[in-house]
């Protein structure tokens, strides 16, 4: 490797580290995307140019034209992707992480064959290249409805346990021997694929945060090593910062949703498709508002909580909300917007898209903090959330979200909860709170319905 290479490396390096410290806040965020993107860029460039790839030249037109393809559709399937459907797309991005170190891992396995360091590292490349492919394809078409959210074989837990334990008994013995028999190497590719999907098809629903962010984070390890592969710095520090900072992320999620990581990864996770919380009958009759019964009641009020949910990103309400913000703010109300760390579809989703709409990061409150304030709180509105604000986290241990620290805003003087409908929200269970005394609905599209309020407040 050349002087001029190992320079690039390190310059691409450090625009991960740097670019990774700036996505921590919404201001820098998108700046940091760019920083690393470019450090990517060049080390792209750099490999392809500086690394005397000894091939002939039509070679570099096949990768060059491999690159152009990738990036065309990249882009195009990037600019296009509405919010909502982020996580599908991390997921697929995910799962062609895990291919590529996959792809990898086959193509170096023969040259290896011998050398107990290299092997390993090739067999840790494939083996978790192929549980990253084929679970996050597995999340993908969970969260874009495509599969039943949540699939149970009998005895799922033993049977992941022994498929896992059976890759890496054949790993270590493919070390072990040296062998080079490719029927046992396509054996574990194979078994590892479909340990990708027993491991992610019995979780469902709420769950489903901890397990993109998971697979995020072994794709981030499947990086590193084919790294170590081809002892190539980049891909290592790369990897090493997507593993780590994944991993960081899943124990945030974990904590979010009061799971263990243990829990996950041994398989006794996710709640059941056929919980309930209790039948329509039992949880009484709801009440239903109107926009300006709701626009008095926010008027005459001292402190509002907003609770914006994945309803509110499907809407793209964001804009609409930091109007009533400002409008109630302009007559006096003390607005804040209660964060739950799982609303919407990803994590972090509603700060990047209030934040889009220039909401001021300070008026955003991270759950724990803001919990204690609904009991001062006038009143909360909810808009286009549901397994957030569930008292079933709390009241249900048949609930597939018992435990799952929730939003208590139930604690408030009055709650009004806009959505469309009654449906369920994502995890597919009723909700006790939307039959509350305190709560009042306020049924409509989230963005028509804050607009109707604006105009009702605008009017008094
Ligand atoms: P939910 O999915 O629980 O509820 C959203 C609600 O929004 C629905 O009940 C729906 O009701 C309503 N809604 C949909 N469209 C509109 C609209 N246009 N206007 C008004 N309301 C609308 O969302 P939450 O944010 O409360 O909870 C997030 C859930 O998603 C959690 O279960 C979480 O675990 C899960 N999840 C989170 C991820 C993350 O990383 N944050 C990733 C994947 C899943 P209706 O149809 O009646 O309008």
């Amino acid at each position: 490797m050349t002087i001029t290479l190992s320079i690039i490396y390190l310059i691409a390096s450090i625009t991960f580290i740097f670019g990774l410290k700036m996505l921590g806040h919404p201001e820098t965020a998108k700046k940091g995307n760019l920083i690393a993107a470019a450090g990517m860029g060049i080390a792209i460039v750099g490999t392809i140019f500086l690394n005397n790839l000894n091939v002939p030249t039509f070679v570099y037109g096949l990768i060059l034209t491999a690159i152009a393809i990738g990036t065309v559709m990249g882009w195009l399937i990037a600019v296009k992707v509405e919010m909502t459907k982020m996580p599908e797309l991390v997921s697929l991005f995910n799962g062609f992480g895990g291919a590529s170190a996959t792809i990898i891992g086959l193509v170096e396995f023969s040259k290896n064959v011998g050398d107990t360091m290299q092997t390993t590292t090739t067999m840790a490349a494939i083996i978790i290249g192929s549980i990253t492919f084929s679970g996050s394809l597995v999340a993908w078409a969970k969260l874009n409805g495509r599969m039943k959210s949540l699939i149970r074989l009998p005895k799922y837990n033993l049977i992941n346990n022994l498929v896992a334990l059976g890759l890496i008994a054949f790993g270590a013995y493919i070390v072990y021997t040296g062998t080079d028999s490719l029927i046992l190497l396509y054996t574990i590719l194979v078994a590892a694929l479909a340990y990708g999907v027993l491991f992610v098809i019995p979780i469902g629903g709420a769950d489903m945060p901890v397990v993109i962010s998971l697979l995020n984070s072994l794709t981030g390890i499947a990086a590193a090593i084919t790294g170590i592969l081809y002892t190539n710095m980049v891909m290592l520090v790369g990897g090493i910062l997507v593993g780590s900072a994944g991993l960081i992320l899943t124990i945030a999620m974990c904590k979010a949703m009061n799971r263990s990581l243990t829990s996950v990864i041994f398989g006794t996770f996710g709640g059941s498709d056929d919980a309930v919380s209790g039948p329509k009958s039992e949880l009484g009759d709801i009440k239903s508002t109107t926009a300006s019964d709701v626009a008095i009641l926010m008027n005459y009020s001292q402190r509002v909580i907003f609770v914006p949910g994945y309803g509110l990103a499907v809407a793209q309400a964001q804009h609409a909300i930091h109007e009533l913000e400002q409008l109630l703010e302009s007559k006096g109300v003390e607005v804040k917007y209660a964060i739950h760390p799982v609303a919407g579809r990803m994590p972090g989703h509603m700060n990047v898209l209030l934040a889009e709409s220039n909401v001021d990061y300070d008026k955003l409150a991270e759950m724990d903090d803001v919990n204690p304030e609904f009991k001062n709180t006038d009143v909360v509105f909810v808009v286009g959330a549901n397994d957030v604000v569930n008292p079933a986290a709390h009241n249900d241990p048949s609930s597939p979200i018992f435990g799952m620290p929730i939003l208590e805003v139930v604690d408030a003087k009055q709650i009004i909860v806009n959505k469309r409908t009654m449906n369920p929200g994502y995890a597919g269970i009723e909700n006790e709170l939307f039959y509350n005394q305190k709560t009042a609905m306020l049924f409509g599209d989230a963005k028509k319905t804050i607009q109707t309020l604006i105009a009702e407040l605008k009017n008094m």
